[in-house]
């Protein structure tokens, strides 16, 4: 059986995405088939759910001008799981103090917007993360950090502050995991239960 990958596509590297999810899905003995969502009505027949970054307020006002925000919520609330990357954070997160952007509410922690942007507008750099045995290759880009965390797991730090948490089905990074070969980040997401 092949699971149905939903891949948000309004802007972002969808395509980088699909790749990693469909790797990941072979190194789990899984089949995926990667789908391109712009619009309502494909979420609610999709296994698993991708939500990449770009350009936060842009990506929160298409999700709602299209129905899609609820789809993704109601996702979520059936225990699907969801990945959701850099701006695709700072969307499915409680709050990034900006008014522009219109939360999923799915990620119980808050968010700054460009805060790693500000010190060095992009990075790479090599991470510890809960659930993984190496460390992974870690690609910011006008990241946001995650300032509060609720009830949600910390997964990953970098100079001391969270960015990579889990909250339920729903795993969220502050970096872009799909610009290198590893896509461990996206079998964690997916193919790996919390529990293990
Ligand atoms: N700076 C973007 C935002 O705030 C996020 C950047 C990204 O997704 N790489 O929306």
């Amino acid at each position: 059986m092949s699971l149905m990958a939903g891949v948000i596509a309004v802007q972002g590297d969808f395509r980088e995405h699909a790749a990693a999810i469909e790797r990941a899905a072979r190194a789990h003995g899984e089949r995926a088939e990667p789908v391109e969502i712009r619009s309502s009505g494909t979420i609610p027949d999709c296994d698993l759910l991708l939500l990449p970054g770009g350009e936060s307020t842009a990506i929160s006002n298409h999700l709602q001008r299209e129905g899609m925000g609820e789809e993704i919520v109601t996702h979520v609330e059936a225990g699907k799981p969801l990945l959701a990357t850099c701006a695709g954070l700072i969307v499915a997160c409680r709050d990034a103090g900006d008014e522009r952007v219109e939360h999923l509410n799915l990620v119980d922690a808050t968010v700054e917007r460009n805060a790693f942007g500000r010190q060095r507008d992009s990075f790479e750099t090599r991470l510890d993360v809960t659930g993984l045995e190496e460390r992974f290759p870690a690609v910011f880009i006008r990241a946001p950090c995650i300032d509060e965390t609720g009830d949600c797991e910390v997964l990953a730090t970098f100079d001391g502050q969270p960015v990579a948490v889990r909250d339920g089905p729903v795993l969220g990074t502050a970096f872009h995991p799909e610009l290198t070969d590893d896509a461990r980040i996206h079998g964690l997401a997916f193919f790996e239960s919390a529990d293990e």
